[in-house]
C-alpha cells in the first residue's frame, strides 16, 4: 500500500538554528515537524519533531533524477516506493542540546545542515557535530542549504569551510550536497546521498525487543471515568528486536517509591495492548521510527512524561539498573560552542555533571575523580548495559556544554 510503510532507518537532522532543518524535513516529507497539530495528533514527537518520508524511485531515469518522494514520475507513471525513512528533527537552540543528544541515541545516520550564507561554523554547527562524534554517528551526509542565497563564488567558498570544518572529524568523508530546502533545488542529488550514505542497518531478527523510551503520556480527557480510561502511552523508538500486540513488557527503571524516608525504583511491569507505528495501529513493530506503545498501565504512571529516558522489553531482558556507576572519560579539549573556545578542565570530585545515557538525561555527582575515569552518584537511576556510551556536560556559565566522552564501565 502506498505511504503506509513503516519506517525502517531514523535520520537525525542535526544543525544550527535556522540553517533549514525543520524546512528540509518538510520538502522531504510533506510534513511540518514544527507543527503542533500535527505532533498532537501523532502524541509522540513533541520534542523532537519527527515525520517520516518515503524515498521513491522513476524507472527510465538517470541518477540523481530518478530520485524523488512524489508518486507520480514526470513521464505520468507511478513511482516504486525504495524505503521509508523517519526524520528526527533536532532543535537547534542551544539550550535544548541535552535533547538533541538523548535524540541522537536514536539515529542512525545524520544529515547535518549547513546554510550557505554563514561564515563555517556556527555555534551549533560544531556542537552537533561533535555530539555526533562522540555518540558514534558515521553516516553522516552534509546539505549545504540555502544555496539560493548565495552566488556561485560564495557556495564555492562556503563549500571549502565546510570541508576545512569536518576534516579530521567523523563527517570527513560525508558528501557535501548543495541544495535549497527552500526552493526545492536537489533534493533528489540529496536522496541519493541519504540513500548512499545512510543504509538501513543490519537487523538481527532474533534479538530481544529493546525499546527506548522517549516520551509517555496519558491519553485521557480529564473526567474520564474508570471503567473507561486508557492505560498509559509509551513513545519511542524499538532499537533491535520485535513488539507484538500481547507481549510482555517491562520497564526500567520503573517506578520511583517511598519507603521510611527512602526512594527506591522498582522495575514496573505491564502487557501491550496496542501498537502504533508509522501513523497506522498495528500488530507488530520491527525497528526504525518512532512507535506508540499502549499498556495496561495506570496512565498516573505514564503522565508527563514520567518515564521518558526508561527503557523497556521482554521481563528479565533488560540491561541493570545504576543508581551510581564508574566510567571512562575522554574528555574534549576545547567546550564546544562556547564563544572563547576554553579549554576542558579535568573534571574534579564533588562537581555536578549532567550526562546523557541513551535517552535518559541524569544529572550526577562525581565522587571520585582519577584521570580518565570517574564514579558518579546519580539523581535519578538510570537502566544501560555496560559499555553504553555517555554524553558528559558540564556546567559553565548558564548553561550545559558538552565536554566529553563517557563510556559505562560498572
Ligand atoms: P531550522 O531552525 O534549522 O529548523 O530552520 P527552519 O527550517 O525553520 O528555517 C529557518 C528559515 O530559513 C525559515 O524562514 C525558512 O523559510 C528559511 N529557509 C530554509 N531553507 C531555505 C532555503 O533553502 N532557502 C531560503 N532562501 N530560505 C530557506
Ligand atoms: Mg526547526
Amino acid at each position: 500500500m502506498v505511504g503506509n510503510r513503516q519506517p525502517e532507518v531514523n535520520i537525525g537532522l542535526v544543525g544550527h538554528v535556522d540553517h533549514g532543518k525543520t524546512t528540509l524535513v518538510q520538502a522531504l516529507s510533506g510534513s511540518w515537524t514544527d507543527q503542533h497539530s500535527e505532533e498532537m495528533k501523532r502524541g509522540i514527537s513533541i520534542r523532537l519533531g519527527y515525520a517520516d518520508a518515503t524515498f521513491r524511485h522513476c524507472e527510465g531515469l538517470e541518477e540523481p533524477e530518478c530520485y524523488t518522494v512524489t508518486e507520480e514520475c514526470p513521464d505520468g507513471s507511478e513511482s516504486e516506493p525504495l524505503r521509508t525513512v523517519s526524520f528526527v528533527d533536532a532543535p537547534g537552540h542551544e539550550t535544548l542540546m541535552a535533547t538533541m543528544l538523548s535524540g541522537a541515541s536514536l539515529m542512525d545516520g545524520a544529515v547535518l545542515v549547513v546554510s550557505a550564507n554563514e561564515p563555517v561554523p556556527q555555534p551549533q554547527t560544531e556542537e552537533h557535530l561533535m555530539a555526533l562524534d562522540i555518540i558514534g554517528i558515521d553516516n553522516i551526509v552534509i546539505a549545504q542549504n540555502k544555496v539560493d542565497l548565495v552566488d556561485a563564488d560564495t557556495a564555492r567558498d562556503n563549500y571549502e569551510q565546510i570541508k576545512e570544518f569536518v576534516a579530521g572529524t567523523v563527517a570527513e568523508d560525508a558528501p557535501i550536497v548543495p541544495v535549497s530546502a527552500g526552493q526545492e533545488v536537489n533534493l533528489d542529488l540529496l536522496i541519493q546521498a541519504i540513500e548512499e550514505e545512510i543504509p538501513t542497518p543490519d537487523r538481527d531478527p532474533d534479538a530481544d525487543p529493546r525499546m527506548h523510551v522517549a516520551r509517555s503520556f496519558d491519553i485521557n480527557k480529564p473526567g474520564t471515568t474508570a471503567a473507561d480510561l486508557s492505560g498509559g502511552v509509551l513513545g519511542g523508538s524499538l532499537v533491535q528486536g520485535e513488539l507484538e500486540v500481547g507481549d510482555e513488557l517491562e520497564v526500567r527503571p520503573g517506578r520511583e517509591v517511598e519507603e521510611g524516608g527512602k526512594t527506591e525504583y522498582v522495575p514496573i511491569e505491564t502487557t501491550i495492548r496496542s501498537l502504533q507505528a508509522g501513523g497506522e495501529t498495528v500488530d507488530t513493530v520491527t525497528p526504525g521510527g518512532l512507535l506508540g506503545v499502549g499498556t495496561g498501565l495506570d496512565p498516573s504512571l505514564t503522565k508527563g512524561d514520567a518515564l521518558a529516558g526508561r527503557i523497556a522489553g521482554p521481563p528479565g531482558s533488560l540491561p541493570p539498573t545504576w543508581e551510581e556507576f564508574t566510567m571512562e572519560v575522554d574528555l574534549l579539549e576545547r567546550v564546544v560552542g562556547a564563544e572563547h573556545g576554553e579549554t576542558v578542565d579535568e573534571i574534579s570530585t564533588g562537581e555536578p555533571l549532567m550526562m546523557t545515557v541513551g535517552t535518559a538525561t541524569t544529572v550526577g555527582a562525581v565522587t571520585s575523580a582519577r584521570e580518565g575515569e570517574c564514579e558518579v552518584n546519580l539523581k535519578r537511576p538510570v537502566a544501560a548495559e555496560p559499555g553504553t556510551k555517555i554524553a558528559i556536560n558540564r556546567r559553565i556559565g548558564a548553561r550545559w556544554r558538552l565536554i566529553g566522552l563517557g563510556t559505562l564501565t560498572d
